[in-house]
């Protein structure tokens, strides 16, 4: 493989602003498949003339995918490895990656070929045309009935509670202009939902068609369960993207619902009370008092909430006190 060379790093260390693209790429366990995965993105890259780096993220893999990729690093100096002494799963992986990457673009591709590297300068075409974000879609999917329904519901699900209109959220294609980047964090399995968060950042986000293959090599390392992983995940995605600045609307309002239901409760029972209703052992009066605890505790996560976010904004704005 010879030619393949990046332009000159500067003496900052980063890469000439002609670096078009960086591609990231995590993987788990994906040996037999990464010669091929290398030389389709090769002759893509070299097809359509973009210059570009190559970032494999290996995922503490232990079948030997490391001295594969050490081998193609050897050959070909757009290829960056970093590597994981443990599996710390795709997000983790991917969030390296973000943080690495020195392209203008940068493209996440999965390891396994399903993902096809001819959809890359589609994807560059598409976000020049006004996105920040533009996220892939297998439209025709080849994965076993197990993965696709249970994927189905899950993107209807995002999509409802998001109001981001995509089809496949957890589509491992994507781009980004490299800003977008900076502005995001993935850690445990958020990757599932960068466009919920990247669009809670004010990006704007594109979707494109894309080819998808069956698994020719290894086997896939996400199971059934991830489907309910990714709906408890999608709660807390909403709850971090609508509510972090501003914890008590959410916890004030249960707060607030509770309380007042509770107080009319009580305050109908002390009436009867006065009028000589014995109310010991009455559910309803059970019911008021929980009422009123679970009430004043939803205040009290609500305030433990909103000292947090104050104390983040100040340490964003160190000028700004509380004594200003
Ligand atoms: N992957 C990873 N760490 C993990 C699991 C997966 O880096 O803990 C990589 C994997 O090697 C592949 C990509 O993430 O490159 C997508 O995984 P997979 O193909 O198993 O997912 P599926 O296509 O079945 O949804
Ligand atoms: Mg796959």
């Amino acid at each position: 493989m010879e030619g393949k060379s990046l332009p000159d790093e500067t003496e900052a260390g980063r890469v000439d602003s002609v670096l078009e693209l960086s591609l990231v790429i995590p993987l788990y366990n994906e040996v037999d498949s990464l010669p091929h995965l290398i030389d389709a993105i090769d002759s893509t890259l070299l097809k359509h003339k973009i210059v570009a780096e190559i970032l494999f993220i290996n995922d503490g893999s232990t079948d030997g995918s490391d001295q594969v990729l050490s081998d193609l690093e050897q050959k070909d100096n757009r290829i960056r490895i970093f590597s994981f002494r443990r599996n710390r799963g795709k997000s983790a992986a991917l969030d390296v990656g973000f943080r690495h990457a020195k392209g203008k673009y940068v493209i996440t591709m999965d390891a396994d070929l399903q993902d096809d590297p001819e959809e890359i300068p589609k994807l560059i075409t598409k976000i020049e045309e006004g996105f920040d974000v533009v996220s892939g879609w297998k439209k025709k999917r080849y994965d076993p009935i197990s993965k696709t329904i249970p994927s189905k519901v899950f993107n209807w699900a995002a999509r409802t509670v998001s109001g981001i209109k995509l089809h496949d959220f957890n589509c491992g294609l994507k781009i980004y202009r490299r800003e977008v980047l900076d502005t995001i964090r993935v850690y445990g399995e958020l990757h599932r939902f960068i466009p919920i968060l990247a669009a809670a950042q004010g990006w704007r986000i594109g979707e494109l068609v894309v080819q998808h293959h069956p698994r020719k090599w290894g086997k896939t390392k996400f199971g059934f369960t991830r489907f309910f992983s990714g709906l408890l995940d999608l709660i807390s995605i909403v709850f971090i993207t609508r509510f972090t600045s501003s914890p008590m609307h959410l916890f004030g309002s249960f707060g607030f619902i509770s309380l007042i239901f509770g107080f009319f409760i009580l305050a109908y029972l002390s009436i009867g009370w006065f009028i000589g209703d014995p109310i010991g052992q009455r559910p309803l009066f059970f019911l008021g008092i929980l009422l009123v605890i679970v009430g004043i505790q939803f205040f009290s996560m609500g305030w433990i909430g909103e000292m947090i976010s104050h104390m983040f904004a100040m340490a964003k704005n160190p000028k700004q006190t509380m004594d200003d």
